[in-house]
């Protein structure tokens, strides 16, 4: 069945899908490999829409997939799927420029982050409407962290106390995610850390064990065993 969106949600999310994910080895776009039969980025896309607050999905697919994907998502979603750009960047500016009038939320979520539960991206949405203008789910990080040189000598111990890792989704203000993408410079791999350049502050919030990145062989692996167990 078609997951409904919410016509009264002010949340729209984007999710960039047109990676070549060359660490989970070659073969097709990273988001439709599949996870449990199903490809991650459906996975993704089924627990986004599960979402109370979500009015829009905006999927960047690979430029060659836009008609596979578009079939593939429409028994999961009602989705707007436009071609990805070679950068993750470009592939978020060309989501963002789909979104229609209305959501002033817009949360940036990557397809590889397949299990993410609909409860982080509400938790993500809360602090926007809150009134943050940027927020991010992060994890505290468990190693110790070492610096070290080009020949693999350690420089020292960073303290990892006051280190997080960032997941997705990340949201934003519509307004400043816009003004941060017109500005963009250098391609970053996450889009707080454009709204960062800005000037403006970016606030955490307690992210999630699923909504880990799939990335390599193993967290395929991790993930399969996680949907079989309930996740
Ligand atoms: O490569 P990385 O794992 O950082 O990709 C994160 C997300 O960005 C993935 O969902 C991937 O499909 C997406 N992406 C994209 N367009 C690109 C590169 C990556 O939509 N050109």
């Amino acid at each position: 069945m078609t997951a409904q969106l919410n016509p009264r949600g002010d949340v729209a999310v984007l999710v960039p899908a047109a990676g070549a994910g060359v660490r989970l080895g070659p073969g097709t776009p990273k988001a439709l490999r599949p996870l449990a039969g199903e490809p991650l980025l459906v996975h993704a896309v089924r627990r986004v829409a599960a979402a109370p607050s979500v009015h829009t999905i905006v999927v960047a697919a690979p430029a060659t997939e836009v008609e596979a994907v578009r079939a593939l998502l429409a028994p999961v979603a009602p989705v707007t799927v436009v071609p990805g750009g070679a950068e993750r960047q470009a592939s978020v500016a060309a989501a963002l420029a789909a979104v229609p009038a209305g959501p002033e939320i817009v949360l940036v979520h990557d397809a590889a982050r397949a299990l993410t539960p609909p409860g982080l991206v509400e938790s993500v949405a809360a602090a926007v409407r809150d009134g943050h203008d940027a927020v991010i789910p992060v994890l505290p990080v468990v190693d110790t962290v070492k610096e070290v040189d080009a020949a693999e000598r350690v420089l020292g111990t960073v303290d990892r106390s006051a280190l997080r890792s960032v997941q997705t989704p990340q949201g934003f203000r519509r307004s400043v995610l816009i003004a941060a993408h017109r500005s963009a410079g250098d391609a970053l791999t996450d889009d707080a850390g454009l709204v960062e350049k800005q000037g403006i502050a970016v606030t955490c919030v307690p992210g999630s064990e699923l909504a880990l990145k799939i990335t390599r062989p193993f967290d395929l692996s991790l993930a399969e065993h996680l949907l079989s167990a309930g996740a």
